[in-house]
Order: structure tokens, then C-alpha cells, then sequence
């Protein structure tokens, strides 16, 4: 394998990026004025396939987050998939997209990964030509995902990014902003329900810019359970929109994205030799989790030979 991995650099007048073909994982993020690396990463790619299990900065497929039992019914046969966590899936299984080595290379603005994951592999059904590509314009740093398949399949692939404005200590003193009062509940397993509720004053409340920190301590079952975030926000549409903002004393950063929600996880189980609990914070533009178990929810369905394109954007901004 070693001998496969390569590591691509792309920069601008703003920004600096450093991406492995290794999940096409991105390992550094610099704000060049300020110099802050934003997001959490390691020197080499070895340490990537280390501590796999945190996806730190990886793209994640064919399904983010997680299907209740590896299982679901798609066009009336029964899929099982790829069990990594107990009886379940979490990010596409034990060697998902965010493990594989893809195909990169560097073209003007761009980086471009490309990969075939096989049919069946993780129990997928279908050949899915994965193509990610990340751009830098000006400050904004943008992820584009594209998939066909020769069979219908699931797509639903988001990028980990473990973000710190600080690029040190952890995000506790960050303060974050959500563009939706709606957010969705967990089960005692981390499976999100198909039950949501209205945020307004409650520990998730970011409807205006909260201190992630004192909004953790304040008292919520669902958020003990999880010993942090680990919540769906609920947008429920394929807009292109913004959905979350970060901000500390010095950088502020926007996230945009047409996928229809957004999980935030405050790396609550995050142990590596270099960082741990709450060491950064993931904002991942995602269909809404166990989409396949709840009809009523925007389904991650790529049809056979039909192409679909999903982009995330990050802002960064100096305050
Ligand atoms: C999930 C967490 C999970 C973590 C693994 C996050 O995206 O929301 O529940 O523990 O990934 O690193």
C-alpha cells in the first residue's frame, strides 16, 4: 500500500490545503494570513490508516452516519451492508471509501481524486465511479463530490473534517451558529430517530451564536448519552445554502452545501496520540442519517447511469 500514497498541496492567494489519496483525506487547511491550520491533522498518511475509525479528515462512504441493523430494503431486495459498529454501519462499513487509495492528481485550481469501489464491496450494490475534487476560489475551499453507478445504489458521501479555529487545545470557546431551529434525537446505540424537535432554548440551540461550551453543560439526557454533540440538524432540502457558522476571536468560517442536513459531532470519543475528547469539531453536510429505515426523510438513492454532484463549501474569514 505505502508505496501507492501520495500527498497533494494546492494554494492561493488565501489558503493552503494538503489532501492524501488515502480517503482522499485532507490533512491540513491553513489560513495563510493568520497561519492557523483549521482542521485536525497528522504529518504523515500512515497515521490516517492508524486512526481510521475517527475518519479525521476523510471522505466518507457510500452512506455517512449510520443504517440501523447494516440493513435496508432497496427496490424490494434486502441490502446488507458492511456491520463496523455492534450491529451496525457507520460510514460505509469496515473498509469504506474514507480507507481506500484513490486516484489523484493536480490540475490548475484543483485537486482531483478519482475511484472505482467495486460492486459489493462494504455489501453496496453497483460499480460506483467516485470522483471528489477540491478547489480553492479566493478563500473559500470547495468539495465537490460526483458518483455514477451501474446499479442503483446508495450515495450519500460527506468529507470529516475535524475543524479548531484556534489550531490548538480544543473547541470549547468556539462559538457556532446553525441556520435551522430543528434537530434530530439519538437512541441509546447513536442511531438518530425519525423523532426531531424545536431547539429554541434547549443545549442545541444555535439559532444565534452560542458558546459551544456552555451550551454542552447545560443539562439534556440526549446530550449525556452522546457526552457532547452528536445530532442531526434538520434543513430537509437540496438547496444550495448555508448552514453552519464557526467562529473564534480570530478566524470565522462558513459552511454551504446543497446536501440536505447537517450532523454536528464534537469528537466526544476522539483518542489519538495527538488529540482527544473535543479537540475539534466536525459539520458534516449529509442526508439525514438511517435515511433508508424513514420514507418520509430526502432518500440517498443514485439511480443506475444517472449522474449526481453534491459540493460543500468552507469560507474562511479573518475577523
Ligand atoms: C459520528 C460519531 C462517530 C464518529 C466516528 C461521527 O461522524 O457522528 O457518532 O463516533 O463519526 O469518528
Amino acid at each position: 500500500m505505502e508505496n501507492k500514497i501520495k500527498e497533494f498541496e494546492l494554494e492561493n492567494e488565501f489558503l493552503k490545503i494538503k489532501v492524501t489519496n488515502f480517503g482522499a483525506s485532507m490533512m491540513s487547511f491553513v489560513e495563510k494570513q493568520s497561519g492557523i491550520d483549521i482542521i485536525l491533522g497528522f504529518e504523515f498518511t500512515k497515521d490516517y490508516f492508524l486512526y481510521k475509525q475517527y475518519y479525521i479528515g476523510a471522505i466518507i462512504g457510500r452512506c455517512a452516519n449510520r443504517i440501523q441493523n447494516g440493513q435496508f430494503e432497496l427496490n424490494e431486495k434486502m441490502i446488507k451492508v458492511s456491520q463496523n459498529e455492534n450491529k451496525h454501519s457507520l460510514h460505509g462499513g469496515v473498509d469504506g471509501i474514507s480507507t481506500k487509495i484513490f486516484d489523484g492528481y493536480k490540475k490548475e485550481n484543483m485537486l482531483i481524486f478519482t475511484l472505482l469501489d467495486e460492486d459489493k464491496s462494504n455489501g453496496y450494490p453497483g460499480n460506483l465511479y467516485l470522483t471528489v475534487l477540491y478547489q480553492l476560489i479566493k478563500n473559500t475551499c470547495k468539495v465537490t463530490f460526483c458518483g455514477i453507478s451501474d446499479q442503483d445504489t446508495i450515495f450519500n458521501i460527506t468529507h470529516h473534517p475535524y475543524f479548531n479555529l484556534n489550531g490548538v487545545g480544543n473547541i470549547l470557546n468556539h462559538e457556532m451558529k446553525i441556520e435551522t431551529d430543528q434537530v434530530a434525537f439519538v437512541d441509546e446505540q447513536y442511531i438518530t430517530s425519525n423523532i426531531s424537535m424545536n431547539v429554541k432554548d434547549t443545549v442545541f440551540d444555535f439559532t444565534k451564536f452560542n458558546e459551544i461550551g456552555k451550551q454542552m453543560n447545560k443539562n439534556h439526557s440526549n446530550i449525556q448519552l452522546t457526552q457532547g454533540f452528536d445530532h442531526n440538524y434538520i434543513f430537509e432540502n437540496m438547496l444550495p445554502k448555508k448552514m453552519a457558522t464557526l467562529k473564534t476571536k480570530k478566524l470565522c468560517l462558513e459552511i454551504y452545501s446543497d446536501l440536505p442536513h447537517l450532523h454536528v459531532y464534537s469528537a466526544n470519543f476522539l483518542k489519538t496520540n495527538q488529540y482527544g475528547k473535543y479537540a475539534g469539531i466536525c459539520l458534516e453536510c449529509q442526508y439525514y442519517p438511517n435515511a433508508v429505515h424513514y420514507k418520509n426523510r430526502i432518500q440517498p438513492i443514485l439511480k443506475a447511469f444517472h449522474q449526481q454532484m453534491h459540493f460543500i463549501e468552507y469560507k474562511v474569514e479573518r475577523n
